[in-house]
């Protein structure tokens, strides 16, 4: 690791409109492919929350954005993605800064977010309120009308699509927005704000706050003027985010982590689950919400999946992540390597067998990055550490099972309830396996397909409430009733 720092200016924060720098408390982005320093960033106290949430207020109840009307609204976002699509390439490499995922990988997520603003934009002009059945002689409505300000709070390992998933619903919806990204990646947030002001977004509907979870995410969460909370990020924050706002009765929609069990039966087309195993933990260097970091294959053709698995992880291409054939970068940070060191060291400890990688690579040009191997561990059972806890790296536990009903037990064993998947060529048993397990998504036969206009969240301790899709926008909505009399005796005539 390089220890250079101070080498630049911080980096303007968006606050009501403003943008504001400030060198005090700034925060050091670090590049994790190699250590080295690349930027720095302002950060907000309470003060520029205070700031963010009052203008959001007001420029959420100023009637040029209350009453804008629906395709006006969505021409702003249909610009917003045509922005994001022009500066496709300086987002993709910000984000590959900041994380470290390989830039193929950050170029697709630019190409979602663009999307996600694009889908929101016909969302918004396309849906309705309703007429619901009276009892009488009145007219009785459901109207949906926003929040007012939505505080989105976002993780570090996609930021491109989780804040597009946020931001662009939430506007949709007529709310203003507050961002607060992850202290590691702000900076991907902050360029999205300059596209949005660009493309005409009234100033105070968007801010964004980098800052820590400690200062800047609760400051936030505790405003009075905040009506709502978008989280994403661990469970456990997530669930400190809910009791402050339960404190509040505001609510709440928290996407959080994930153990996800990926099966194979005997009967599945092994060439194809091995393929989707793989990508289904090792893509993003394991550092996604819905990795299949629990593999569970029956125990007929244990022995070949393995084996090809083993193969499979040694093969993978690690590599800086500009790399031309990258398949994997390093991780996001030198902190979080050293938690899945330790995890992995726990899965050791427990008597587990590491079939591949369990280490750093040897490489010299990967020395001073967060880089760690594609690792698959056998021989633990299912109460073991690193089976339950969430790793977020690119570790997966392999694990027998007999017959559905066991399989069906160990898989939902877990406090995590986010995604799932399932390898055969029975449909009957696709079908019965799909709707037993405890999990917000199955994929059956592929793994990580993923559209926006499918609802996404999860059971358990993954989460309440569903981003995405049309109930997207209902997300950032309450609803109204209305009765209004049809009976002119009623009204003065
Ligand atoms: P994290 O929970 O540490 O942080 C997430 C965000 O919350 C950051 O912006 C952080 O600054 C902020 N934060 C921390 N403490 C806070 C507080 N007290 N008040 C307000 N904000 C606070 O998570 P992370 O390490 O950035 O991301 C990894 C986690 O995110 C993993 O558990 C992963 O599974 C989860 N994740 C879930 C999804 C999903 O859609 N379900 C998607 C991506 C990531």
């Amino acid at each position: 690791m390089k220890s250079e720092t101070r080498t630049f200016e911080p980096e303007a924060m968006l606050v009501g409109g403003e943008w504001i720098s400030r060198d005090e408390q700034a925060l050091d982005a670090i590049n994790p492919a190699d250590g080295s320093p690349s930027g720095r960033v302002s950060t907000a106290d309470a003060a520029h929350v205070d700031a963010a949430v009052t203008a959001a207020r007001a420029a959420a109840s100023a009637r040029s954005w209350r009453d804008m009307l629906p395709h006006v609204r969505a021409q702003i976002l249909g610009r917003i993605a045509d922005g994001i699509r022009a500066q496709s390439e300086t987002l993709a490499h910000l984000q590959m800064l900041e994380n470290g995922k390989v830039l193929n990988e950050c170029r697709a997520q630019v190409v979602g977010a663009a999307a996600t603003y694009r889908y929101y934009a016909a969302v918004c002009e396309t849906l309705g309120a309703e007429i619901t059945p009276s009892r009488g002689n009145y007219l009785s409505m459901t109207a949906y009308e926003p929040y007012g300000v939505v505080a989105a709070i976002t993780p570090w390992n996609s930021p491109l699509t989780m804040e597009a998933q946020k931001i662009a619903p939430a506007l949709a919806a007529g709310n203003a927005v507050v961002l607060k990204p992850s202290e590691i990646t702000p900076r991907v947030g902050l360029a999205v704000a300059r596209i949005a002001m660009e493309a005409g977004l009234p100033p105070g509907i968007l801010s964004v706050l980098p800052g820590t979870g400690a200062i800047t995410g609760d400051a936030l969460v505790n405003h009075p003027g905040v009506r709502m909370v978008s989280f994403t990020g661990g469970t456990a924050t997530g669930r400190r985010i809910a009791e402050a706002a339960a404190r509040r009765l505001i609510p709440v929609a928290l996407e959080l982590g994930g153990k996800s069990p990926h099966v194979i039966f005997d009967d599945a087309r092994l060439d194809a689950a091995v393929d989707g195993v793989v990508d289904g933990i090792f893509e993003g260097s394991g550092q996604s919400c819905v990795a299949g970091s629990r593999l569970f294959v029956q125990r007929k053709v244990l022995e070949p999946v393995v084996r090809a698995l083993v193969d499979r992880a040694d093969r993978l291409r690690v590599d800086l992540p500009d790399a031309p054939d990258a398949q994997m970068g390093p991780v996001a940070g030198f902190r979080h390597r050293q938690r899945i060191e330790s995890l992995v060291q726990s899965a050791r400890d427990e008597g587990g067998e590491i079939l591949a990688g369990g280490a750093r690579p040897q490489e010299g040009r990967l020395a001073a990055g967060a880089f760690y191997r594609p690792t698959v561990i056998a021989g633990l059972d299912n109460r073991a550490t690193a089976v339950r806890e969430e790793i977020f790296g690119p570790v997966l536990c392999v694990l027998p099972f007999d017959d559905e009903d066991d399989l069906i037990a160990q898989a939902n064993d877990t406090a995590y309830g986010l995604a799932s998947g399932i390898w055969t060529a029975n449909y009957q048993r696709a079908w019965r396996v799909a709707r037993a397990l405890e999990a917000g998504l199955v994929w059956i036969n592929t793994y990580k397909q993923l559209s926006i206009a499918t609802p996404f969240g999860g059971f358990k301790d993954s989460g309440i409430g569903r981003e995405k899709g049309v109930t997207g926008v209902r997300l950032y909505q309450q609803s109204k009733g209305i009765y209004w009399s049809m009976d002119p005796a009623n009204v003065r005539g």
